[in-house]
C-alpha cells in the first residue's frame, strides 16, 4: 500500500514520495487499460499510461530507473483523457508531472527529450519578462538552445506577412508581478530542494 514505508536502501520508492508529495496512489490502479486505449499519444510513448502505473507499483529500483528515463514522461500533454477513463480516478497527469521534475532532479532525462524542455523553458521565459507569449522570443530561446537554427527558416516570412508574427513583444501592465511568482516559486523550489 502507497504511503506505507517501501524503500530501498533507505530511498522511498517513487510511488511512496508520489502518495506523499502529490497525495495519489498508484496502487489504485487495477490495470483495466482504459487510460492507455484512450490517449492520443499511447502510440509514441515507450511505456503506455497503464504500463507505467504497473512499472511503479512494482516498486524496484531498476525499474524505477527506466522510469525516469523514459520518453512517456515528456511526451504527456497532461490533456487529462486519461483520469476522465479511469475507473479509479487514478491522477496521471499528476503523477506524471512528479516523474517530470524527478528525472530532471536525479538528472535521467531522456535524450530525446532535451527539445521539448528546451520549449517549456522558453515559453516560461517569454511569460517571466514580458507577461504574455510573445511568439518571436519563444522561437528565438528555443532556436538558440536547441541549434536547431535554419529548420523552419522558410515560414517565417509568410507568417510575418500575414502579421502573425510581432517583433517586438507587448508588456503586460503587472509584468513585475508575475517576475515576483516566477523569483518566489524558484526560491521555494530550490528550498525544498535543499532539504531532500
Ligand atoms: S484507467 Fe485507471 S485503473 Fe485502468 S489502467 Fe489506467 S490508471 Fe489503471
Ligand atoms: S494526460 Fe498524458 S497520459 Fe493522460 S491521456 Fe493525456 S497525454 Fe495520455
Amino acid at each position: 500500500m502507497a504511503g506505507e514505508s517501501n524503500h530501498h536502501n533507505g530511498d522511498k520508492t517513487l510511488s511512496v514520495r508520489i502518495y506523499e508529495q502529490v497525495n495519489e496512489s498508484v496502487f489504485r490502479c487495477y490495470q483495466c487499460g482504459k487510460c492507455s486505449a484512450g490517449c492520443p499519444l499511447s502510440e509514441d510513448m515507450d511505456y503506455p499510461p497503464s504500463q507505467l502505473m504497473r512499472m511503479l507499483q512494482l516498486e524496484t529500483p531498476e525499474v524505477e530507473a527506466n522510469i525516469l528515463r523514459s520518453y512517456t514522461i515528456w511526451l504527456c500533454l497532461t490533456c487529462e483523457t486519461c483520469i476522465a477513463r479511469c475507473p479509479q480516478e487514478v491522477d496521471i497527469p499528476k503523477i506524471m508531472d512528479f516523474l517530470r521534475s524527478e528525472s530532471l532532479r536525479r538528472k535521467k532525462v531522456h535524450p530525446s527529450a532535451k527539445d521539448i524542455i528546451s520549449f517549456h523553458k522558453s515559453f516560461l521565459d517569454s511569460i517571466k519578462y514580458t507577461g504574455r507569449l510573445h511568439e518571436v522570443g519563444l522561437i528565438a530561446g528555443y532556436k538558440f538552445r536547441t541549434y536547431h537554427l535554419l529548420k523552419d527558416l522558410p515560414v517565417a516570412p509568410k507568417l510575418f506577412l500575414r502579421g502573425k508574427l510581432k517583433l517586438f513583444p507587448h508588456f503586460i501592465k503587472g509584468k513585475s508581478v508575475i517576475s515576483r511568482i516566477f523569483t518566489k516559486t524558484f526560491r521555494e523550489y530550490k528550498g525544498k530542494e535543499a532539504e531532500k
